[in-house]
């Protein structure tokens, strides 16, 4: 994960672009992702894939020549999706272009101008009063092109499970170097990809590495009809902070996604910072949308918006580490395999009590049947089989009598086993 940091760190990304290209073949290096692309001027519901924006160069000089500033310094110092510029200008023009944090006067904003042609510098509030004068000119220099016949580009990995059900899990490329929102995102997600390869499932997961917004919103497009075999998701977005881990709810609050998140959590640090649904956000306002209503959940470490250093260049490798990263991916690994294990059963004998001898479920040894739980292994067998009526799911059974989910659901396949229960 930290030679992916450091790799993909530096690299330009935005809608669209080689960047995009570039960061996405890094990660097939890793997982075998599908590179797509989806054409400018296509358009995708309410939205049209923008024309695709490279940029080669830009900088400003002073009236004695000098680079004050420099995009090959750092590729946040131009406004994203720039047009092009050569002029010289005064600065009272110029300031209006200039974008600064006055309260954190060594960072650089991050900026974008995506639907408006525009151009802009980003800088820090120090560069700006150390380097700019009034009544001082500047040359300004931006070589950037739009070509309309470009594409927007995106990542694609299914992988089969045992079931055709499938779980969708997306993450957003179309930041620049910035380390927590969002290349956290996509270390994890291509990590998190590479463990559910490496493993039987019970479900098919989708994994898609799509711009923000308008390439969700195409993603979608190309794809409605498949979106209809995925039951939930997530959205992996700001993993890899130093402070807390957050969990962002899904729209509908009760779904047990959410338990099993809480759930997940709990094992590692009980005091992360609990979201409720809301409609602005990531990409889940779009999987979320009437036309969709996917549930997705994120599982956060330093929520975007939450941190001081979002959307600056502090939001750089000495923020965000791998180890980090890897705390979030071990609470994405925990709820998946809960999640895998809330199945709903249904007592095959339905009429009357089971006699337990006669099928061998008689538990030979008696106490509890863990060493923290209240409950033995007879309470389990005899709740779940009570519960089993085809419709109620083992969250659901954990959460009247209080047992671990694991738990329930190793007693339960051992009920499969012995073709008491039947899985529905
Ligand atoms: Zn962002």
């Amino acid at each position: 994960m930290k030679n992916l940091l450091e790799k993909l760190f530096p690299i330009n990304r935005s809608l669209t672009g080689d960047g995009n290209r570039e960061t996405l073949r890094q990660i097939q290096e890793i997982i075998p992702l599908e590179i797509k692309e989806i054409p400018s001027g296509k358009e995708v519901y309410d939205w049209k894939i923008p024309p695709e924006w490279t940029i080669r160069d830009a900088w400003i000089k002073n009236s004695s020549g000098e680079k004050i500033i420099d995009f090959k310094k750092s590729n946040l110092h131009v406004v994203q999706y720039s047009e092009a510029v050569h002029q010289t200008i005064k600065f009272e023009n110029l300031k209006k272009n200039l974008h600064f944090l006055e309260n954190l006067p060594n960072a650089i904003p991050y900026r974008t101008t995506y639907y408006q042609k525009k151009w802009g510098f980003c800088l820090t509030f120090n560069d700006f009063q150390n380097f700019f004068e009034e009544n001082e000119k500047y040359e300004v220099f931006i070589d950037s092109d739009f070509n309309e016949n470009g594409s927007l580009s995106y990542g694609e990995l299914l992988i089969s499970g045992e079931k055709k059900e499938e779980i969708l899990i997306s993450t957003y490329i179309c930041h620049p170097s910035l380390a927590n929102d969002n290349l956290s995102g996509i270390v994890l997600t291509t990590f998190l990809a590479k463990w559910l390869l490496s493993k039987k499932n019970y479900y098919s997961y989708r994994i898609i590495f799509v711009p923000e917004t308008i390439g969700t919103i195409a993603y979608l497009h190309e794809n409605q009809k498949k979106m209809q075999k995925i039951n939930f998701g997530c959205v992996v977005t700001t993993v890899g902070g130093q402070g807390k881990f957050g969990f962002k709810k899904s729209f509908d609050e009760n779904h047990f996604i959410n338990f099993l998140a809480e759930k997940s959590l709990e094992n590692f640090d009980k005091k992360y910072i609990s979201y409720p649904f809301d409609i602005f956000g990531s990409d889940e306002r779009q999987y979320s949308s009437v036309g969709f209503r996917i549930n997705t959940i994120s599982i956060t470490k330093d929520k975007y918006y939450e941190y001081p250093f979002y959307h600056t260049s502090l939001d750089n490798l000495d923020f965000v580490k791998a180890e980090n990263i890897e705390k979030t991916l071990d609470v994405y690994k925990k709820w998946i395999s809960l999640v895998e294990m809330n199945r709903i059963y249904k007592n095959k004998i339905a009429f009357g009590e089971v006699m337990l001898s006669k099928h061998d479920l008689y538990p030979k040894n008696g106490g509890a049947f863990l060493p923290e739980s209240h409950l033995t292994e007879l309470d389990l067998i005899q709740w779940i089989l009570f519960y089993s009526d085809g419709k109620t799911d083992l969250v659901e059974i954990s959460k009247k009598i209080d047992a671990k989910l694991e738990d329930l659901f190793f007693v339960a396949e051992k009920l499969k086993g012995k073709n008491v229960l039947m899985e529905i």
